[in-house]
């Protein structure tokens, strides 16, 4: 299998694409050809792994990494990725809970897959390479804690001093030599416009072996597809329908894989997308132009997107605003009807969701009702309430229990830099934290 940009150009094989996390022409990597499973592929598949290693195979084909399928997928599947019942009057509501990993959150899927898979890639005595992460909050803590410790790959963690909560600033600021955190002065954007400049820096780009691990990577959208087509097969046996899924969507990441996974032939029924007050996908099925702008905030941080990267993709696969409108509907959602959905989740259910997860609660809501109670329908949860806890405990008036893995890591002693919006400074900072003969020189 060979990989290609959206936007033409050479083809790559999946080593090169993972390592370089955007194509040359500033596309995003895609396979060449899109896999089509038989049902019957799976007949042998019933678990989560044993259905990620039929399903994965073949973007593995021609890989160095194809040997290595089976351990990269069992320590990127090392927590557990339930679909529970929900209770409903009809029963037919499940939720697909994807905050088991170590940071809490979906991320964790495609950032343990990204750094099992990287550090299969490392050549010894090859200059290591350094991923650099701009992040509102999620994206770095995950990627960080999945490379923390692992040797010869170094992460520089960039987010906004000041603008993440005092609990998402301690998941990004508490790992090992390996991981720099840098508390930027300035805004997301003007994180993420620094990790841009320097990526396209010869001077600063030939000294360190960039990388990226945002959600533009192949190596984040693949290992998303399992647990879609796991959830979606374990429906299909059980009652012989295709469950409908709705997705919380801001970059556009999750949902890609999701529609990357009923194009390869699983039996996924409706795509149901629902994203916050950012309504720029909204806008785009209704009136097919395709108008980008500044995000607006709002309670599910994790989504304020105002210009979603992946939408490359999924136009360069299933064409323009008149083809999707076929294949997938978009709910925006506000922050009201976000916190009344967190509120009757916990009273109807006893257990808290995070804002995110309640977009996709309203979402389904305002489907038809006749749609709602004669389908199956997914729910999918990308991060566990404790996470944002400012937000969910207020309004439901009790405390959310820490995971055990939020509990660790926020145990953790913290360490960061603070340094300003500019290349020189990034590059002084990683000077003195990773110097430049391959060595580590932060200490704790
Ligand atoms: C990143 C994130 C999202 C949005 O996912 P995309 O792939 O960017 O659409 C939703 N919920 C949570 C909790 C996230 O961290």
């Amino acid at each position: 299998m060979k990989y290609a940009s959206t936007r033409g150009g050479e083809l790559v094989s999946l080593d090169d694409a993972l390592m370089s996390g955007i194509a040359a022409d500033g596309g995003l990597f895609m396979p060449q050809t899109i896999p089509q499973f038989p049902l019957k592929a799976f007949d042998d598949a019933s678990s989560l792994m044993d259905v990620a290693r039929v399903l994965l195979a073949p973007f593995f084909a021609d890989s160095r990494l194809g040997a290595e399928l089976d351990g990269i997928l069992e320590e990127t599947l090392s927590f557990p990725i339930p679909l529970t019942d929900l209770p409903n009057p009809d029963g037919r509501l499940r939720l697909l809970e994807l905050f088991h990993g170590p940071t809490a959150a979906f991320k964790d899927v495609g950032a343990g897959f990204l750094a099992a898979s990287l550090s299969r890639l490392q050549k010894p005595g090859e200059k290591p390479p350094t991923i650099l992460v701009a992040t509102s909050g999620d994206t770095g803590g995950a990627v960080a804690a999945a490379f923390d410790g692992r040797e010869g790959i170094r992460v520089a963690v960039l987010f906004p001093e000041g603008r993440v909560s005092e609990r998402q600033a301690r998941q990004l600021c508490c790992w090992g030599a390996n991981v720099l955190s840098l508390a930027v002065r300035g805004t997301f954007d003007d994180c993420q416009a620094l990790v841009k400049k320097a990526l396209t820096d010869p001077k600063l780009a030939g000294r360190y072996r960039f990388s990226s691990a945002n959600s533009i990577n192949i190596g984040r959208l693949l290992p998303q597809c399992t647990y879609y087509a796991h959830a979606s097969l374990s429906v299909w046996r059980e009652t012989g329908r295709k469950p409908g899924f709705v997705v919380p969507t801001g970059n556009l990441g999750n949902a890609m894989a999701l529609l990357l996974t009923r194009a390869m032939g699983l039996p996924v029924g409706d795509v149901v997308l629902a994203t916050n007050a950012n309504r720029v996908i909204a806008d785009y099925l209704r009136d097919g132009e395709w108008r980008p702008r500044d995000s607006v905030q709002t309670l599910a941080t994790a989504m304020d997107v105002g210009d979603p990267s992946n939408m490359e993709r999924v136009r360069c696969l299933f064409g323009d605003a008149d083809k999707l409108r076929h294949l997938i509907r978009v709910f925006p959602v506000s922050d009201e009807h976000i916190g009344r959905q967190i509120r009757e989740h916990y009273a109807e259910t006893g257990a808290a969701i995070c804002p995110h997860t309640a977009t996709a609660r309203q979402a389904w809501r305002e489907l038809d009702p006749l749609e709602r109670e004669s389908r199956d329908w997914i729910l999918v949860a990308t991060a566990h309430a404790a996470k944002f806890e400012d937000t969910v405990e207020p309004l439901i008036g009790a405390g959310v229990p820490l995971p055990q893995a939020l509990a660790d890591i926020l145990e953790r002693p913290v360490s960061s830099m603070s340094i300003e919006p500019d290349p020189a400074a990034l590059s002084r900072a990683l000077d003195g934290a990773f110097g430049l003969d391959g060595r580590s020189r932060v200490g704790r």
